[in-house]
């Protein structure tokens, strides 16, 4: 749901970028502005470019005295590397910005580089520039991107329509035990997929199955969407989490953020072009898109339940 423009931000992530949104008019350089995986850049016709941008602290995406400054630095690159799969799109280039804690500077520093740099080399993206800050607060990495669309245009939030079948590229849910910190982009799987069937539209899980999907759903027109409990892949983590804090691995399983899996949807036919399996990927197929807003489940039992996204919100209260 888009907010209606007001003079100051409501609370809430989503609904302030929605505000900022409705004050951003797109320019003439923009195919694509606020609001999906990436921005589409056009500079001249045919050329056009992706850029996204993601910031991640200490203490919020990663803790620095546990995690170390490799693993930040390589999942402030594998983050941005995940919405340049959202698009179908190919890396290019990279800036890494960071404000280091003055206690360790060089040796955070060293760090975020050496963790980065294999993931930059591994899927061509060169390291061209960015800024070096130090301050008293905690270490704050911000890695903007840049892509490449490919030659079917770039796959945007916004083209589900009502019957089409929605698809996730692996397991979800419980990625907190560890596995948040190591992300795999999905950058050729999406290449793969793409060069396989028109993908109407893709999201990757960033913060929970059902919040993600839902800006797929929303970004194509309000739709709605019925999965299917037995179809959804539950993460082994899932379940080693739920019995940590008594919520089931299926909550967890769709509404964990951190996954950085594709969920993506097709046509009816292309579905049955997937499920044939006539590609090297592992598909998991969760269920349909529906006319009627907002996502249902269907349980074991064969009972239908109404969801409602819990995934991530940075602003929540
Ligand atoms: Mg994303």
């Amino acid at each position: 749901v888009t907010n209606p423009p007001t003079n100051s931000p409501p609370a809430g992530e989503f609904a302030l970028i929605d505000w900022i949104r409705s004050r951003t008019p797109t320019g003439p350089n923009t195919l694509l502005g606020i609001g999906d995986d990436c921005a589409i850049i056009r500079t001249t016709p045919g050329n056009d470019w992706l850029v996204t941008t993601d910031m991640l602290m200490d203490g919020r995406h990663f803790v620095l005295d546990r995690d170390g400054p490799e693993a930040a630095g390589r999942k402030a690159l594998a983050v941005n590397l995940s919405d340049i799969a959202a698009m179908a799109g190919t890396p290019v280039a990279a800036t890494v910005s960071v404000a280091l804690p003055k206690t360790h500077a060089r040796t955070i520093a060293q760090g975020i580089h050496e963790g980065l740099s294999p993931l930059a080399r591994r899927f061509n993206v060169d390291l061209v520039g960015g800024d070096t800050n130090g301050w008293d607060g905690p270490l704050v990495i911000s890695v903007t991107l840049f892509g490449t669309c490919p030659p079917q245009g770039a796959v945007t939030r916004a083209g589900a329509r009502p019957g089409d079948q929605i698809f996730v590229t692996g397991p979800l849910g419980g990625s907190l035990l560890g596995r948040h910190l190591h992300p795999e982009p999905r950058i050729l799987e999406a290449k793969a997929l793409i060069e396989s069937v028109p993908i109407r539209a893709m999201i990757d899980v960033s913060d929970g199955l059902v919040s993600d999907l839902g800006h797929i759903l929303e970004e194509s027109g309000g739709l709605g969407a019925a999965l299917d409990l037995s179809h959804i892949p539950i993460h082994e983590d899932a379940r080693l989490m739920s019995q940590a804090d008594q919520r089931s691995p299926l909550d967890h399983a769709l509404n964990d953020g951190e996954d950085f899996e594709l969920c993506f949807v097709v046509g009816p036919e292309e579905a049955m072009r997937l499920k044939a399996g006539l590609h090297p990927l592992v598909l998991h197929h969760v269920g349909e898109v529906r006319s009627e807003a907002g996502i249902r489940i269907r349980l074991a039992d064969g009972s239908v339940r109404s969801i409602v996204g819990r995934g991530f919100d940075h602003l929540r209260p």
